[in-house]
């Protein structure tokens, strides 16, 4: 019996450090959060009952995952605790139970707050500066990302009040916005999308560039402080000392005289969940007396005083009814799980993506199968598992398909890469969606090009590029099934009018691997015309601030393929805009024009390549170092060798305030990034 239990807890082990591993270093969750919780409760229970077989190093002792490499390691003064989850009233009103009997006779208040999906940081304050922050590593010791967290809008570099040395944590978080045009962006330039704001918020806080760590919007909200000299006496006054210092606190907390009182704020921001602009799963409910807190002390993992009481994810079941592959523009394909249809959280859903093969084989996902939906704080539905009891008995293992579903061309696996891609130029599946990518809004925006229309466009081999769409006529375009004269004209019309679209969008739209549109406004602002784009080396594209080795490679192969070649000419013929319009390319003259510059430190309220893509726009150049021939360097927070540098040449230096001053004189205002 107890070998038997053993190997359990062995296996369970073994799965949980599994999840963690891919949680926390690798921010790719295999499972749900419910899922990951059920198996440590499960191991947890086993070892109360069997004391004797708990290992040493079990999963069920430990917080987080282990600090990374990558970022000086930083050992916590205080260590930083997970929280008790729960996800039942019956396990609150045993918290409550609990805490009442390790305090017997005393009134027992608690203050309830948002629990915030994202990344726990602790902010270290001396003479009110902000002069270090730390992720919570394993609790223990976390990685010191200063740098990135200096670049958070919302975390003061310097308090409100003087004097102060304190530690603050608090969570950093993506909001849903932000998180979704983040994920559009990299769906344009083809990068793995984040599962959720969690997830990109744990990716965003590990880049090694605060540049791009500024990029991404992170906000903070603190709800915790350790100050020796503290005169509050419980958790609420500590929340409003750190408002009064200018920290960002939620105001979304509620004090509570009973856990009554904590069920009803619960069930408030329950309803309320989906109205926030941001990802939230529970509620954290605190012991609110710092003396009681005291008295009642940690765990191994968490404090005696505080618990997390989550909500449950939605889920719902289906059947799997197939695997069907799709194929985008630049020939990935992706499995979709066809589903019966099924109600979850409001919305019918009959399709999920699975991502790539490894993740179907993961789960041994088959055709057949009883599945887990579930939609977490993001719409997006997702398959998390499979109840396996309901399996049918014929199921077989899923075998991915060794042929494009569109053009039968044998698919290629990058060994390197999870992607599975058809790489048939030709392939129909293909050549629709990079009609559809050309016809969307952010590209040539032509009305009346849907799929319907691109469907017999392509299957009728009417059109076999991009190109080909100005050669249409109406007479062709009638000829087409339920697309009525009128709607023909319209058609007709919208490719009129795209023959206006600016020459970035142009570029977005002939959906080149890694171009999204902000990598075409880039090449377009930099290049100026698509002779001189074309023309341009590996080394001239990598000069370009937001272009890197991928990008440039992918860029230059476009246009190297001869195949491409008649598609341009087509597009030229057309009368498509291929340049920037004479205005755009020589800005009037003003304080730009003809210098170069050079910027160093972290802007506030852009990225570097904003401020770079400015300074171009207006004439100017950038270079990466200062030399005599630097006309003026702009300098933001932390500036190092290069500010140095400019003061020993006698370089003119701005700092932020001055440098967008500039450029609103030279007509470009610019609105700062706002919280
Ligand atoms: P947690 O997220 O359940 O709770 C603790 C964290 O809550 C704190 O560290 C803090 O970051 C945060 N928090 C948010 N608002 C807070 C507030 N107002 N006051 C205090 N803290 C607040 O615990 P965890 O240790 O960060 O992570 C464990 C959780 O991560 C598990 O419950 C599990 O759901 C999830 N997990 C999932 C997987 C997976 O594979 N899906 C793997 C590992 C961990």
């Amino acid at each position: 019996m107890s070998t038997k239990i053993a190997a359990e807890m062995a296996a369970l082990a073994t799965q949980i450090e599994e999840h963690n591993h891919r949680y926390y270093p690798l921010a790719a969750p295999l499972v749900s959060d419910q899922e990951y919780d059920r198996l440590l409760a499960r191991l947890q229970e086993l070892e109360q009952a069997h004391p004797e077989l708990r290992q040493p190093d079990s999963p069920t002792l430990r917080v987080g995952g282990a600090p990374t490499s990558q970022f000086p390691s930083h050992r916590h003064e205080h260590p930083m605790l997970s929280l008790d989850n729960s996800y039942s009233r019956q396990d609150l009103l045993d918290f409550d139970r609990r805490v009442r009997e390790a305090l017997p006779d005393e009134a027992v208040a608690y203050v309830a707050e948002l629990k915030i999906d994202g990344v726990a940081l602790s902010l270290s304050y001396e003479h009110s500066l902000l002069v270090r922050a730390v992720t919570r590593g394993d609790g223990v010791a976390g990685d010191e990302i200063t740098a990135n967290a200096r670049t958070i809008r919302n975390i003061p570099l310097r308090l409100r009040e003087p004097g102060i040395r304190a530690e603050v944590r608090g969570e950093v978080y993506m909001a849903a916005e932000d998180f979704a045009a983040l994920n559009r962006q990299r769906e344009q330039e083809e990068e793995a999308l984040f599962a959720n704001p969690r997830n990109a918020t744990a990716g965003s806080l590990k880049l090694q560039d605060p540049r791009l760590v500024a990029g991404r919007r992170l906000r903070f909200s603190a709800y915790w402080l350790h100050q020796p000299e503290s005169k509050a006496a419980t958790q609420h006054e500590q929340l409003e000392t750190l408002e009064r210092w200018g920290l960002p606190v939620n105001p979304e907390r509620a004090c509570c005289a009973s856990i009554d009182e904590v069920f009803a704020f619960y069930d408030r921001c329950e309803a309320r969940r989906q109205d926030l602009p941001y990802d939230i799963d529970g509620v954290v409910v605190k012991v609110d007396s710092l003396d009681q807190q005291r008295r009642l002390g940690n765990t191994a993992k968490s404090p005696r005083s505080a618990i997390a009481y989550k909500f449950r994810a939605v889920q719902a079941r289906t059947r799997l009814k197939d695997i069907a592959l799709q194929v985008g523009r630049t020939g990935t394909v992706t499995p979709v799980a066809l589903l019966d249809p099924v109600l979850l959280a409001g919305s019918t859903v009959q399709r999920a993506t699975l991502h790539n093969e490894d993740e179907i084989q993961r789960r041994d996902l088959r055709k057949g199968d009883m599945v887990i939906l579930e939609k977490g704080g993001d719409v997006i539905p997702k398959v998390v598992g499979v109840v396996l009891e309901e399996r049918p008995a014929w199921a077989v293992p899923f075998v991915f398909p060794q042929h494009c579903p569109a053009c039968q061309s044998s698919l290629v696996r990058d060994p390197e890469e999870v992607a599975t891609r058809c790489e048939n130029p030709a392939c129909p599946a293909q050549l629709k969606r990079r009609l559809e990518h050309f016809a969307g809004r952010g590209a040539l925006d032509i009305e009346g090009l849907g799929p319907a229309v691109v469907d017999q466009l392509v299957d009728r081999l009417l059109v076999r590029d991009v190109g080909d769409l100005y050669d249409l006529d109406l007479e062709t375009l009638s000829g087409l099934e339920r697309l009525a004269k009128k709607s023909a004209q319209n058609l007709l019309d919208g490719l009129e009018r795209s023959l206006q679209r600016p020459f970035d969008r142009v570029l977005f739209g002939l959906g080149i691997r890694h171009v999204g549109a902000t990598v075409a406004l880039a090449l377009a602002r930099h290049f100026r015309d698509l002779d001189t784009l074309s023309r341009a080396t590996a080394e001239q594209l990598e000069a370009v601030p937001e272009i890197g080795p991928t990008i440039a490679r992918s860029v230059g192969a476009f246009f190297a393929n001869p195949q491409n070649q008649p598609l341009l000419a087509k597009l030229r013929r057309a009368g498509l805009q291929l340049a920037l319009p004479e205005e755009e390319r020589v800005a009037p003259p003003n304080f730009f024009t003809g210098k170069t510059a050079v910027l160093t430190g972290t802007l506030m309220h852009y990225t570097r390549e904003q401020a770079a893509a400015y300074v171009m726009q207006l004439g100017g150049r950038v270079a990466a170092s200062v030399s005599k021939k630097t006309g003026f360097v702009v300098a933001g927070e932390s500036a190092g060798s290069k500010l140095d540098k400019a003061h020993e040449l006698g370089v003119l230096v701005l700092n932020e305030e001055e440098f967008v001053a500039r450029l609103a004189e030279a007509g470009l205002v610019v609105v700062p990034d706002q919280l």
